[in-house]
């Protein structure tokens, strides 16, 4: 084999390693079993692990030789791209902040991390997985300003486009934009537009999935999303027992939804009309942030311990404002 092989695709613009190892094999004709145990040997399979959570080094050394991609662009296919940003540090294993677990199973998998826009996909010249969509807040395109998926509408399974040829041959592979369980085209489905719990909410998570789209990080930065994942967990933990979320939705002026709370309270264990809903009432608090936690914890819908718990990096602001709130609450004692 000469230093290349003999298709060597370049990833496309925000495309997630995986997707682009699929179009890489798909492009020189050969299955992904096959081409893996060609690059990686058969003592590896990147199959069996959520590969753009954990970036291995064998994967992104020889991706970068057989393609003649630099190792950094090779590594911007990964979800480590994100530590800094919209997360303090990448875990390989259990829950990440922000991160839509897959659940591997061998090579399937039983967990909805994957998510798609049906239109981009549907636009796209080469369809292929854009790594933020495997973000927990990215829940709508703000391209086409309608819902992301993170199953197959046809029969609900997960989204599993790396096992477009496995048991089956290569003639009979699904395309990168078909269920790999059903064959449905996962475009194939009415565009659904975000529900608008409260205009000025919706305005800041258009904005937000703008700057995040766009790769800035201005407003939107790593102490925001640190604070927005921290209001998140608090209304779906058990440790706030439903008080926040039914007094957000109070003011909101809408009916509460039904869900499950969490011990941890893990936001990206759930799917995505409910993460977009928790998104949506964590960012009203944010729409004026210190008035609206003020009032909220005024109410006794949240206590200000739980403002912090295990928040070892909140920010000055943040931290200022719920010792004033501890303050406050020793003077209404004294
Ligand atoms: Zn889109
Ligand atoms: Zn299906």
């Amino acid at each position: 084999m000469g230093k290349y092989l003999p298709a060597h695709p370049k990833p496309l613009p925000d495309e997630l390693l995986s997707s682009w190892l699929v179009r890489i094999a798909e492009a020189n004709a050969v299955k992904l079993h096959t081409m893996s145990r060609m690059l990686f040997g058969f003592n590896y399979s990147p199959w069996i692990r959520d590969i753009g959570r954990h970036g291995p080094d064998i994967v992104i050394n020889k991706i970068s030789e057989v393609t003649g991609t630099p190792v950094s662009r090779v590594r911007e296919t990964t979800l480590h791209g994100y530590a800094g940003w919209v997360l303090r540090h990448m875990r390989i294993s259990g829950q990440t902040h922000w991160i839509l677990p897959v659940k591997s199973k061998s090579a399937d998998r039983i967990g909805y991390g994957v998510q798609y826009c049906p239109q981009c996909l549907l636009e796209d010249g080469k369809p292929y997985y854009r790594r933020a969509w495997r973000i927990a807040f990215y829940a709508f395109c703000p391209k086409h300003g309608i819902m992301l998926r993170d199953s197959c509408p046809e029969c609900g399974a997960p989204i599993v486009f790396h096992r477009r040829d496995f048991n089956r041959d290569i003639e009979l592979a699904r395309e990168i934009y078909q269920c790999t369980k059903c064959e449905a085209d996962l475009c194939d489905v009415p565009p659904e537009k975000p529900m608008i719990y409260d205009q000025r909410v919706y305005d800041l998570y258009s904005a937000l999935l703008n700057e995040f789209h766009m790769g800035c990080r201005k407003k939107f930065n790593l102490s925001y999303f640190e604070v927005l994942h921290q209001l998140c967990k608090i209304i779906v933990s058990t440790s706030n027992k439903n008080q926040l979320h039914e007094h957000l939705c109070s003011k909101i002026g809408i009916v509460p939804k039904e869900f499950e709370l969490s011990k941890g309270g893990s936001i990206e264990e759930l799917r995505i009309d409910l993460r977009y809903y928790i998104v949506s009432l964590g960012l009203w608090l944010l729409v004026f942030p210190k008035r609206r936690l003020k009032s909220s914890w005024k109410a006794k819908a949240v206590r200000y311990n739980l403002f912090l718990k295990d928040f070892r990096h909140s920010p000055k602001w943040f931290a200022d404002m719920v010792w004033e709130f501890n303050r406050l609450n020793t003077c209404r004692k004294l």
